[in-house]
């Protein structure tokens, strides 16, 4: 027996919780997709060192809810549409390491088309196998640092959605996802503890960079009551040539 299939175990269903907390609910399809994206990770963690949560509902809690809390918003809303009404968006991950919360947002979204970027390229060689394995026909994958993906053309201006998890400070967040919005665009930017004193420190380098704070979400995760806040930044006007800066400088002088 390989390790995988002694040591996986079942990703729970929770079809209450997302629908309670998101107005949302996976089919059976996207269920097995969690399922076999959970016992990918656990595979591939033998080498690449993906991640440290590996128990079944911790890993449905800090990953998939998690991932999915962050757009929450758009759920609630296109659950209220038509089917043939769904818009299309563009969305990017940055610095997605094992895919979160891009992979889970593909998932939930099939017709939205998901960027996942990161720096390292065996995480993004990891990702192509996942995606093909998954069959997930609206993902794509990007070696590269948001530094330099910003600067891009076929990357900066272009979507509609940001979302950043886990990668550096509010404010090097900020920098790494703004440029790569169209002006209307949104960043969700994935944080744990937030408070108001730093909204106020974020707001000039968000202003800097052509975006506004368009609203912070509190919530508690569903099973540990765990604090989670997440920033959504509006991009309001184009960002200044100059952002993002060369790679490292956003995170050794913090706008
Ligand atoms: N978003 C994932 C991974 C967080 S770990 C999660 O929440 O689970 C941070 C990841 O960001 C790493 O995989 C790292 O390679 C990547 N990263 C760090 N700096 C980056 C940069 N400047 N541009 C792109 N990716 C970056």
């Amino acid at each position: 027996m390989t390790l995988s299939s002694s040591s996986a175990g079942t990703l729970p269903t929770q079809l209450e919780i997302w629908q309670k907390t998101l107005s949302w609910q996976p089919t059976e399809d996207q269920l097995a997709q969690f399922q076999r994206l959970y016992e990918h990770i656990l595979e591939a963690n033998q080498q690449l060192n993906l991640t440290r949560i590996t128990e079944p509902l911790e890993f449905w809690e800090k990953h998939l809810w998690d991932s999915l809390a962050g757009i929450a918003s758009m759920l609630r809303l296109e659950a209220l549409a038509e089917e043939t009404a769904l818009q299309p968006m563009q969305g990017i991950d940055i610095g997605t390491g094992a895919g979160f919360p891009g992979v889970p947002v593909a998932i939930a979204r099939p017709h939205w088309t998901v960027t996942l970027t990161d720096s390292t390229r065996k995480k993004i060689t990891y990702l192509e196998k996942l995606t093909a394995d998954l069959g997930l026909m609206n993902t794509r994958t990007v070696v590269g640092r948001a530094e330099t993906l910003g600067q891009e053309k076929q990357h900066r201006d272009r979507y509609d959605l940001a979302m950043i998890r886990a990668v550096g400070p509010a404010s090097v967040c900020a920098e790494y996802t703004l440029p790569l919005l169209r002006v209307g665009g949104l960043a969700v930017l994935y944080r744990g503890q937030w408070s108001e004193e730093d909204t106020k420190a974020l707001e000039p380098a968000v202003e800097t960079l052509g975006g506004e704070v368009a609203s912070v979400e509190s919530w508690a995760t569903p099973l540990t009551g765990g604090v989670r806040n997440c920033l959504y930044l509006r991009k309001v006007g184009p960002t200044p040539r100059e952002f993002p800066r060369l790679p490292g400088v956003p995170t050794q002088r913090p706008l």
